[in-house]
């Protein structure tokens, strides 16, 4: 049995994640914005709580850990390098460590660049990666403590994982995300395509997270910084692809 997950909006524009295993009944959530809505989707589906991943210690991803906790128990798992500014962990993780999660592994990668200690989780039994505030849909997190070579050596990481992975990221940004990466390629025949879709799922009101690495690949201009068309409607033949990236991060953040 493939491990189930759920999207739970939380907050204004956040998002949380459970993960599920029916074989084994264990069941993990990523960040927790608030403990409410993700304490009445496990009850909806009469799911126990085990484990709590958290991304980076940013309040919008961390608040309802202590709630959520108190109610239900549960093992924080969390970024050993930010342990002195996370809720206390049961499990500090560590670039690389791979641990065990009902019967499947779970891969730890540094992604800095929106917070030096932002880690993800790659779950291949799942097809998952969950990225939070560093890979997002169609758009990625801005650079609160890293750098812009941080953050593009993070996203080049997440883009070699397997093109099918989904990308369960942090927030609903991606109708905003959307008109800002027509501006850098409007062209792109994928990328006009999906920003039809992200119109219409967002006038129905349903999520536009997660997408896929594939989709990703073929529209986020973040990701897209290496390719020679980029670079040219910038008119940065001759730059790295750091300083494009860096430039295109630049122009959002003013957007
Ligand atoms: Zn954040
Ligand atoms: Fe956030």
């Amino acid at each position: 049995m493939p491990l189930e997950i759920v999207t739970i909006p939380c907050l204004k524009d956040n998002y949380a994640f459970l993960l599920h295993s029916d074989d084994t009944g264990e069941t993990a959530v990523v960040d927790v914005p608030e403990a409410a809505p993700i304490l009445a989707a496990l009850e909806d589906r009469g799911w126990q709580l085990s484990e709590i991943w958290i991304t980076h210690h940013h309040w919008d991803h961390v608040d309802g850990v202590a709630e959520l906790k108190e109610a239900i128990g549960a093992k924080v798992i969390g970024a050993a390098a930010d342990a002195h500014r996370l809720p206390p962990l049961n499990h500090a993780v560590t670039d690389g460590e791979t641990y065990r999660f009902a019967g499947s592994d779970v891969h730890v990668m540094d992604v800095p660049g929106h917070t030096v200690g932002h880690i993800a989780y790659h779950v291949p039994d799942a097809t998952a990666v969950f990225t939070a505030d560093s890979l997002m849909a169609l758009g990625c997190g801005r650079l609160f403590e890293g750098t812009p070579e941080q953050m593009w050596g993070s996203l080049s990481r997440l883009a070699g994982l397997p093109p099918e992975t989904l990308v369960c990221s942090g927030h609903e940004y991606t109708a905003s995300n959307a008109k800002f990466a027509m501006t850098i390629e409007s062209g792109n025949g994928k990328l006009i395509s999906r920003v039809e879709a992200i119109e219409t799922a967002r006038a129905a009101g349903r999520p536009t997270v997660p997408s896929t690495l594939a989709s990703e690949l073929a529209t986020n201009p973040f990701l897209r910084a290496h390719l020679p068309e980029v670079k040219a409607a910038l008119d940065m033949k001759e730059a790295t692809d750091a300083e494009v990236f860096a430039a295109i991060r630049r122009r959002k953040d003013a957007f």
